[in-house]
């Protein structure tokens, strides 16, 4: 069987994680968390990232960092991770739905200023397979009525926006290093990404229990006391050593993603032609990371015949995100603001295929002739 996924190893995460093991510090912020942060810090030239166990935990830094409060209202697609909605709603907010773009499966912002009460208080961009969402509009938006904007990059390492680095943009922003994701620290693992100063001091309080620690260790503060609410946001060294890893291949990562993603889409291109399957769409102004290769088949039912035909010849193609205003905590904790034209519908046609790390172009083209076949 060809797995859906494989978690990336390129064969320095071992040595890392075992010099980490044997120094003396295997707690947060060691050697390697301040490296990977440094690395970051420099790359998308934000005023501070910080490495959380979780993009889950990132997401709820966030939105304890804009004080989401009971009765707040924080607009996102419905076709994303149940974190994304959590975050907020863990904070008493009402989570407000917007229908998607089918081309690209992101929010529909020309659908943001209707949803927009004067009970608002954030926008939350999902850049759905790493691509972006159209960040421009969104700023504008956001700037015209004082509201923030958290980017759930979770996907979107790497990508770029009109040449900007995706979580670079909004105020703060996630990254997730699931080891379903381009780049793991080991399983679990993300990324809060500062971009606006006012967050920085209060994010590394929330990060330390509400404690002034790290200030404490930087000698800007002569006692280390409880200051803030906060929680437990350090993942520990060993996931940071195992991150350092996949950072030093970065470049090696992504490269051979973008390559099977490319030889899928030359040996798909037929299919489309032909108006059996869509593929997806990367707009001018994008540049993606190929966290993703999905096809849309023209509904559910063939969709589910498509996955069956695929586990037949040994491949796992599988469905994604059931639109969370369905979900049974969707139904208490949102609202779906408009129409639900294409969420449902397009989250009903889309099959992922297996995109990992270390997948060869002789399995991308037995995948690729078991769908051919499937259509022909
Ligand atoms: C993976 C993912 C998350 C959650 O990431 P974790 O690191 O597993 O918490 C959140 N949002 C999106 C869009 C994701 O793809």
């Amino acid at each position: 069987m060809i797995p859906f996924n494989k978690p990336p190893y390129t064969g320095n995460e071992e040595k890392y994680v075992i010099e980490a093991m044997r120094s003396s510090k295997i707690s947060g912020d060691g050697g390697f968390g301040l490296r990977c942060q440094a690395w970051f810090e420099q790359t998308l030239d934000c005023k501070r990232a910080l490495l959380t166990p979780s993009c889950t935990h990132a997401l709820e830094m966030a939105a304890i960092l804009i004080n989401v409060e009971p009765g707040d209202e924080v607009i996102m697609p419905s076709y994303t991770f149940v974190s994304t909605a959590n975050a907020f709603a863990l904070r008493g907010a009402k989570i407000v739905f917007i229908d998607i773009r089918p081309e690209t499966m992101n929010m529909d912002e020309r659908l943001i200023e209707a949803a927009i009460t004067s009970k608002t208080k954030a926008i939350v961009p999902v850049h759905y397979a790493g691509v972006a969402c159209e960040m421009d509009t969104i700023m504008d938006i956001a700037k015209k009525y004082s509201l923030f904007v958290i980017e759930d990059a979770a996907q979107a390492i790497v990508s770029t926006y009109k040449s900007r680095p995706l979580g670079t943009i909004g105020h703060l922003a996630a990254y997730s290093f699931h080891e379903t994701k381009n780049v793991t620290s080991g399983g679990e693992g993300g990324l809060l990404i500062v971009n606006d100063e006012q967050f920085v001091a209060r994010a590394e309080i929330l990060r330390e229990k509400g404690t002034n620690r790290n200030q404490f260790f930087r000698g800007m503060v002569d006692k280390y006391s409880w200051v803030d609410i906060g929680s437990s946001y350090l993942p520990s060294e060993l996931q940071a050593a195992y991150l350092w890893g996949q950072i030093e291949s970065i470049d090696e990562l992504i490269n051979s993603r973008l390559h099977i993603w490319e030889l899928y889409h030359e040996l798909l291109l037929e299919l489309k032609m032909k108006k059996k399957i869509d593929l997806p769409t990367i707009p001018n102004e994008c540049i993606h990371n190929a966290h993703m290769f999905y096809i849309k088949v023209p509904n559910l039912d063939v969709r589910t015949k498509l996955i069956k035909h695929l586990a037949a010849d040994g491949v796992m193609g599988i469905f994604h995100y059931v639109p969370l205003h369905s979900a049974p905590a969707g139904m208490c904790f949102s609202r779906f603001n408009g129409e639900d034209t294409f969420t449902t519908r397009e989250s009903e046609r889309l099959i992922r295929l297996p995109l990992w790390y270390g997948l060869g172009s002789q399995q991308v083209k037995l995948i690729a002739g078991s769908i051919l076949r499937f259509f022909s």
